[in-house]
C-alpha cells in the first residue's frame, strides 16, 4: 500500500514551475539526504516505494541516453513496474494519437507515471489535462507526468539535477549566483528551464555568451530580467573574457544541429567556434572555475574539448550522476512516498479571473441616432466602441472577424463611423434580433473586440450598458490556434488539442502548451 496524499503525489512535472521554489529546495534537500545515506552505504528504504503495482512508463520519442537510462535505474531502485515502452515499433507508426497510446497504458497499473520526451512541445501539459479527465470519468488516480524534455521548449528534471550540482558547488549557499551560460541558447530546452530553476538562488547574475543566431530567445530574456536577474550578453567566448566580470560557472550546450532551419545549420562550423573552448582562454579564468554541460558532447566537434577532461574544471562528469539520485527523489515524490516532511510554499497554480465583463452606467436612456446607414434598434443589442480611434481598415476588419467568429448571420447591420465632434474612428454593429449573450460569446468578442461597448436596448432604450475587457484567458473558440509548428496544440498534428491562451502581463497571449507568445493578431486563423 503507499503512502498517504503528500502534497505532491499524483501530480506532474511539465515544467520547472510545476514546483514552488520552496518546493524545489525540498528536492534538492531530499536528494543530499538520499546522496549522503547511498554514499554511507546505509540502508536505502525509507527512500523506496515498494509497490508492484505502480508503473513507470518510459516513452522516448526522441533519442535519449542520460535521461532514459538515469529514470530506469531509478524506477528500479523504487522496486516498481518499470516498462520502456518501444516507440519504433508502436501504433503511432499508424498515426494512433498519443492519448489514445497513454491511456491504454494507463489502464495496466493501479497508478502510472509517464516518463515522456517528445519533439512536439507541451505534450505532458496535454497529456495531464487529457488523462486527468479520462481518470475521472473512470474513477482511478489520475497519473503523473514528466516532461523528459520537449522541442526546445523545456527539460525541467535536467535542471533540477543542473541545479542540485550548482548548490554542491557552493556548498549548499544559495545566497547568489553567478553563472555564464554558453552555446546554443536558442534551441537549447535545458538553459531555457534555468529561467525558473534559477530563482532558488536569492541574487542571480547570467552571462550569456551565444552569437546571434544562437542568441536565447527574447522572450526568455525577457522572463530572467523579470525574475530579477541580471543579464548580460556577448557573442563569443573570446569577447567575454576580454572583460573582467568572469562568472566562475559555465554551463555548456551543444550546437542543436537537429532542431536548427537549413539558414543557420549552413552557418554551423563558423557558430561553433564562437562557442567551443581554447588552450589559449584557460589562463584567463577565474581560479575555481567549473564546467558543467547537459552531454551529450558531439565527438568530432565538442564545445569543451577532450583535453580538460582531467583538469578540476570537469564537473559535468559528476553533474550527470546526480541525475540518478534527483529523478529517484521525484518518482518518490509524486509516488506520494517521500514529501511528508515539507514545510514551505506550495505551488499556486495561475489563477485566471474572469473579470472581463464591467457594467457601466447608462449615461442616456435614448439610443443614438446613428446616421448614416443603421437604424436604431427598438430591442436588441447594439455593440459600439469597436477598435475605437484605430485606422478604418482595421476597425472593417475588426467587423468582419466578429461577425464571422461569431457568426452573426441575423438580420443586422453595421458600419465605420466618427462622432460630430472629433475625427476619431470606431466600428458598430446593431443586432435587433439579439437579446442577450451568453458567456462564452461575451468572452469571444471581448477577445476580439476589447475595449467595446454593448448596449442592451429594450423599448428603444439603453436598459444596460457593458465595457468588455481582454480576457485574461482565451480559449474555446473555434477560430484560434498555436502557430508554433512544434505545439502539441498545432492543429496539423491532429491531436485534438483544445487550443487555450492566456495573456501575460506584458500583453502577450501564451499558448498553454508550448508557452510560445503570441501577439494578439497572431492567434486568430482568420
Ligand atoms: N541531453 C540534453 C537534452 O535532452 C541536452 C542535449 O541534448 O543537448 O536536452
Amino acid at each position: 500500500m503507499h503512502e498517504q496524499a503528500n502534497g505532491f503525489e499524483g501530480r506532474s512535472l511539465t515544467v520547472v514551475n510545476d514546483l514552488s521554489v520552496d518546493e524545489q529546495i525540498y528536492l534538492y534537500e531530499k536528494t543530499r539526504e538520499l546522496k549522503e545515506a547511498m554514499a554511507k552505504g546505509e540502508d536505502p528504504r525509507r527512500f523506496t516505494i515498494g509497490d508492484p503495482d505502480l508503473g513507470v512508463y518510459l516513452i522516448f520519442l526522441e533519442d535519449s541516453t542520460r535521461t532514459k537510462e538515469s529514470f530506469r535505474n531509478a524506477a528500479t531502485f523504487h522496486r516498481v513496474k518499470v516498462n520502456d515502452f518501444n516507440v519504433g515499433s508502436s501504433s503511432f507508426n499508424k498515426m494512433e494519437s498519443i492519448s489514445d497510446t497513454i491511456k491504454m497504458l494507463f489502464g495496466y497499473s493501479g497508478r502510472s507515471i509517464f516518463v515522456i520526451r517528445s519533439r512536439l512541445e507541451g505534450t505532458c501539459r496535454w497529456l495531464e489535462d487529457a488523462l486527468g479527465g479520462y481518470a475521472a470519468r473512470i474513477g482511478k488516480p489520475a497519473p503523473s507526468f514528466i516532461n523528459a524534455g520537449d522541442g526546445k521548449h523545456e527539460h525541467p528534471t535536467q535542471e533540477f539535477l543542473d541545479e542540485f550540482s550548482f548548490l554542491e558547488q557552493q556548498r549548499w549557499n544559495r545566497e547568489s549566483i553567478h553563472i555564464a551560460l554558453v552555446g546554443d541558447l536558442a534551441h537549447g530546452r535545458t538553459v531555457h528551464s534555468k529561467v525558473d530553476g534559477l530563482r532558488v538562488f536569492a541574487e542571480v547574475h547570467v552571462d550569456l555568451v551565444a552569437p546571434k543566431e544562437l542568441a536565447l530567445p527574447a522572450h526568455y530574456e525577457h522572463r530572467m530580467v523579470q525574475n530579477g536577474f541580471r543579464v548580460r550578453s556577448f557573442p563569443s567566448i573570446e569577447a567575454y573574457l576580454s572583460q573582467k566580470e568572469v562568472a566562475p560557472i559555465w554551463y555548456f550546450t551543444r550546437l542543436q544541429l537537429e532542431r536548427m532551419g537549413e539558414e543557420v545549420l549552413e552557418k554551423a562550423p563558423l557558430l561553433r567556434r564562437a562557442v567551443t573552448f581554447g588552450r589559449e582562454f584557460l589562463s584567463l579564468l577565474p581560479e575555481g572555475t567549473r564546467f558543467y554541460h547537459p552531454l551529450p558532447r558531439h565527438r568530432e566537434f565538442p564545445e569543451i574539448p577532450s583535453f580538460l577532461d582531467g583538469l578540476p574544471l570537469n564537473a559535468w562528469d559528476l553533474q550527470s550522476i546526480n541525475g540518478y539520485y534527483t529523478r529517484i527523489v521525484e518518482i518518490g515524490l509524486l509516488a506520494g512516498k517521500l514529501g511528508a516532511d515539507f514545510r514551505g510554499e506550495r505551488r499556486v497554480p495561475p489563477a485566471y479571473p474572469d473579470d472581463f465583463v464591467e457594467e457601466v452606467a447608462v449615461t442616456e436612456t435614448k439610443p443614438h441616432d446613428y446616421k448614416v446607414g443603421i437604424k436604431p434598434v427598438e430591442n436588441g443589442i447594439v455593440i459600439d466602441h469597436i477598435g475605437r480611434g484605430d485606422d478604418i481598415a482595421a476597425i472593417w476588419d475588426h467587423i468582419d472577424k466578429i461577425r464571422q467568429i461569431m457568426k452573426l448571420n441575423y438580420r443586422s447591420s453595421h458600419g465605420v463611423y466618427h462622432s460630430s465632434s472629433n475625427e476619431i474612428y470606431k466600428g458598430i454593429i446593431s443586432l435587433p434580433d439579439i437579446l442577450s449573450f451568453d458567456e462564452t460569446h461575451l468572452k469571444m468578442l471581448a477577445a476580439i473586440a476589447p475595449g467595446c461597448t454593448l448596449n442592451m436596448v429594450k423599448n428603444s432604450r439603453v436598459a444596460k450598458k457593458y465595457r468588455l475587457h481582454m480576457p485574461t484567458r482565451i480559449y474555446n473558440i473555434e477560430a484560434i490556434s498555436c502557430k508554433n509548428e512544434n505545439c502539441i496544440s498545432y492543429p496539423g498534428h491532429f491531436e485534438q488539442v483544445r487550443q487555450e491562451f492566456y495573456r501575460s502581463e506584458n500583453g502577450k497571449f501564451v499558448c498553454r502548451f508550448c508557452e510560445r507568445p503570441h501577439n494578439f493578431g497572431e492567434i486568430w486563423d482568420l
